[in-house]
């Protein structure tokens, strides 16, 4: 896993947080960027196994929620394409095209997004109500050929490891119930997964596709104080069903729409989790996402390896009992050589263990987040469980902080000005106008409104024309 020869690489500072990005995501052995494709990254055992972590998650919970997986393929046909024309206008330029036969004929288009391959589809099942609700995912990999710089697993020409949730209802209500649900799964990714804050805006509505309902849309806060778009739970009403013709007889025999809803997210997920904890040092791992949560390192000492390694083999029965992911690192390189290479890696926990500790009966643990270290009796590992929700939650508590920190209510231009440039969220009231919403999410360059509250509470005066507003709007500089 890790190469015996390699030297000590030097992250940069996280203060110059794009450079450092790049680097902890090499240095961490999760990606390699070298392809020389741009936008396309190799995913390292390492980086997939973190990003396993959440595929086996979002599995478990998508089955549990009667959502069955599902495979569309990669090339879509043209004509799937040209059924919706204001979606495929955008996508014709953006869109790779496959060219296969001697006559180098286009025989489709490399998946940009679900919808035109697998509506067609729904089109096809649909005939009664019985048929419905059909509920499907799929885990898969789209591409769009991005002309605006790319970052991994942020913007990527292969969007790699992203789920699509389309479900499709009888009824208004039922498809309301299950966006709820969604949401639900989402949050939980957010505060049991990642120990981040869940962070969820209201879309307005001429950002959403023309019919739908609404849009929930979820943001992570990036260290350099922009906003990332990271998930999104659509309400898509009648609108898809009607441009896709999925339609079923009622029981009076007419024809009625599906009700729809569609919900995806993918590797940004890791990427905020990565951006949110690293430090100068590298990565550091919330432990329900660690692949290993914890290193045992022995300290060998000349004639002293046999009492040592005896104690090591009691620590490694103990800690699978407990279910904790472990390695062991028996390399016959120096320590700190052994700590370095662990805590780029962002393991939550190291767990020394010397000749001195076998004979006092501890071993002393490294907290990676929090610096902290303990010494623990040997017949106490079990608390190590309780340490990792622990640390879980600081996590959890200190990203929220920060986020709640970061968002400064304003009610003048100068003052939103103020706190966008010096890497805030502004939030403002906002009186529902497109016009107004225009005019303050550009106020400086870069700047954008990304959504509204979705529990604004009280009045204020609207940020542009002074009217009394209800609405509260985030605007930040974006991804
Ligand atoms: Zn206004």
């Amino acid at each position: 896993m890790i190469k015996q020869d390699s030297t000590y690489e030097k992250i940069s500072s996280k203060s110059d947080f794009s450079k450092w990005y790049n680097d902890a995501l090499s240095a961490a052995g999760i990606l390699d960027q070298r392809y020389e494709m741009k936008g396309m990254i190799v995913w390292l055992p390492y980086g997939l196994s973190i990003m396993k972590s959440l595929i086996n998650k979002w599995d478990e919970l998508f089955s549990k929620n009667g959502i069955k997986e599902a495979y569309f393929p990669q090339i879509v046909p043209i004509k799937y394409c040209e059924i919706n024309e204001s979606w495929w206008e955008g996508f014709k330029t953006e869109g790779y095209k496959v060219i296969a036969g001697s006559e180098g004929e286009i025989q489709g288009a490399l998946r940009p997004t679900g919808e035109p391959a697998i509506y067609p589809m729904f089109s096809m099942w649909t005939r009664s109500a019985n048929d419905l609700p059909i509920k499907i995912y799929q885990t898969v990999n789209s591409f769009r050929y991005e002309t605006k710089q790319t970052r991994p697993l942020i913007r990527a020409r292969e969007i790699t490891h992203w789920f699509e949730i389309h479900t499709a209802h009888s009824t208004k209500q039922e498809a309301e119930n299950e966006l709820k649900a969604h949401l639900k799964i989402m949050d939980y990714f957010y505060e049991e997964m990642l120990a981040l804050p869940i962070f969820m805006v209201n879309k307005p509505i001429w950002d959403c596709f023309p019919g739908s309902v609404g849009a929930f849309e979820y943001y992570s806060l990036m260290p350099d104080g922009k906003v990332m778009e990271n998930g999104s739970a659509n309400n898509l009403g009648q609108a898809y069903a009607k441009k896709f013709e999925i339609k079923y007889k009622n029981d009076k025999g007419l024809e009625e729409y599906a009700w729809m809803i569609c919900t995806g997210n993918g590797a940004r997920f890791l990427a905020a989790a990565i951006s949110e904890f690293g430090d100068d040092k590298g990565l550091i791992l919330p432990p329900r996402i660690a692949p290993i949560q914890a290193t045992i390192i022995p300290i060998i000492f000349k004639g002293k390896e046999k009492k040592v390694f005896e104690q090591v083999k009691k620590m490694q029965k103990e800690l699978s009992k407990m279910g904790i992911k472990y390695e062991t690192d028996s390399r016959s390189i120096s320590p700190g050589r052994k700590y370095y290479d662990w805590e780029v890696k962002g393991i939550p926990l190291r767990i020394d263990v010397g000749p001195k500790d076998v004979d006092s009966k501890k071993c002393l643990i490294t907290i990676r987040f929090s610096k902290e270290k303990l010494s623990i009796k040997l017949n106490e590992l079990k608390k190590i469980k309780g340490l990792l929700d622990k640390i879980h939650e600081d996590m959890l508590k200190s990203s929220r902080k920060r986020l709640h920190e970061s968002i400064i209510f304003t009610s003048s231009k100068k003052d939103l000005i103020k706190a966008v440039d010096s890497k805030k969220i502004a939030k403002v009231y906002w009186c529902g106008n497109k016009d107004c919403y225009d005019k303050i999410s550009s106020l400086g360059e870069g700047y954008e409104g990304f959504g509204t509250s979705t529990d604004s509470k009280g009045a204020g005066k609207c940020l542009n024309c002074q009217k009394t507003s209800y609405e509260e709007l985030f605007i930040a500089k974006s991804y």
